[in-house]
């Protein structure tokens, strides 16, 4: 079976991590640092803090920006689900505001429609490695007094406007999961321009202790304070040496993402029944995913065949608020007519580094050819 998305793991990787085996720190050590300065470096932004994933990320970045019961946050409904569940963690309710058909990215003059005195925070999400429209989100959260957050697990790299994402909104996260760009096993970050964040951000990820291990070994002392109640959501070192060495080849991998992605569009171009998600111009495209709309009535359909022809391909995602828990909250379908449509029609293909051009052209001839018999 042809996965949708794997990692890649080099033997590079596989010397930095038994590295650190033999070193002294497995976790709270000197890599968990090196890997923050790295991804703010390459993000061309200025913090970044670790954890030991991107649903901890959520968590954190959600805690830090103040989030709290009562509050309300609006956030796209085609997303994984701990997008909205880090707000369901802090006694907050997720607002759905439905999507551009064309693009399934969160649609700015919905979601400022949906803004509350209760509103805290717009939560983007940059689905399938395509960022969001910043400009027009950061105007309606300037302009409401709104934290803007960005779920930026899949578009490490993304640009938009020649900006990359982590330098988009107040705080953006990335995840580590090996089917994401950049993988640690689990793992996680959040990167933000704000240096008291970013400390509340450590502190929240280790118990809400005031420093960390590392620092009073070098400082030599015994004392700790617990500030306020934190989480055990550290990554080891062992993670971040992989993570350093994976951000080496991010850059070769999203072109060649790119290149896979060319070629799909190529393929289908002469469809009348295969349409790719549109691709923005105003930015570089991550392409985590590769997501095309084929006609509902045939998806079960053709979901099962290619399957069945060993191509994994996938749905991303079934709408967060019709997920069984989001109903027994309330939430009733009708809410996103757009997402809810468009989820209907939508097909993940595999897209990762080493798919190579003979299986995109095997992918993209099964998918037609079972299209023209279905
Ligand atoms: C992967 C993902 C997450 C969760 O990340 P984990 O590292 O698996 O916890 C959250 N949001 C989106 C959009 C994701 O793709």
């Amino acid at each position: 079976m042809i996965p949708y998305g794997r990692q890649i793991i080099d033997e590079t990787d596989i010397q930095e991590v038994v590295e650190v085996l033999r070193s002294d720190w497995l976790t709270t050590g000197p890599l968990v640092g090196r890997f923050e300065k790295a991804v703010a470096e390459y993000c061309e932004t200025s913090f970044g803090v670790a954890v030991s994933s991107g649903t901890a990320a959520l968590h954190t970045a959600f805690y830090a920006a103040g989030i709290g019961p009562g509050d309300e946050v609006i956030t796209s409904p085609i997303t994984f689900p701990a997008t909205a569940n880090a707000a369901l963690y802090l006694g907050a309710k997720p607002v759905f505001a439905d999507v551009n058909p064309d693009t399934l990215l969160i649609d700015p003059e919905i979601a400022e429609q949906k803004i509350t005195p209760e509103t805290k925070a717009i939560v983007t999400v940059d689905y399938a490695g395509q960022t969001c429209d910043y400009d027009a989100l950061r105007y309606i959260c300037s302009r409401h007094e709104l934290t803007l957050i960005a779920d930026s697990c899949h578009a490490i790299g993304a640009r938009y406007k020649g900006r990359k994402t982590g330098s988009l909104a107040d705080y953006t996260i990335f995840s580590f999961h090996p089917v994401k760009h950049i993988c640690t096993g689990e793992g996680g970050m959040i990167l933000t321009e704000d240096p008291d964040q970013a400390e509340k951000m450590r502190r929240f990820r280790n118990h809400g202790i005031n420093s960390d291990v590392h620092q009073r070994h070098k400082e030599g002392s015994w004392l700790y304070g617990v500030e306020e109640l934190g989480f055990n959501y550290r990554i080891t070192d062992i993670q971040s040496s992989l993570g350093i060495s994976q951000l080496q080849k991010l850059d070769k991998w999203l072109e060649e993402r790119n290149s896979i992605a060319t070629l799909y569009r190529e393929h289908f171009s002469t469809s009348e029944v295969i349409h790719p998600l549109a691709d923005h111009e105003y930015g570089f495209h991550a392409y985590h995913l590769f997501v095309v709309r084929i006609p509902g009535e045939k998806r079960q359909k053709i979901f099962r065949k290619m399957r069945a022809a060993e191509v994994g391909v996938n749905v991303h995602y079934i709408p967060v608020h019709l997920h069984p828990l989001y109903r027994d909250l309330g939430y009733i379908p009708g809410l996103c007519p757009v997402a809810e449509q468009v989820y209907e029609s939508i097909l993940s293909l595999p897209i990762f580094p080493s798919l190579g051009e003979q299986n995109v052209d095997y992918i993209s001839g099964t998918l037609k050819q079972l299209l023209e018999e279905a």
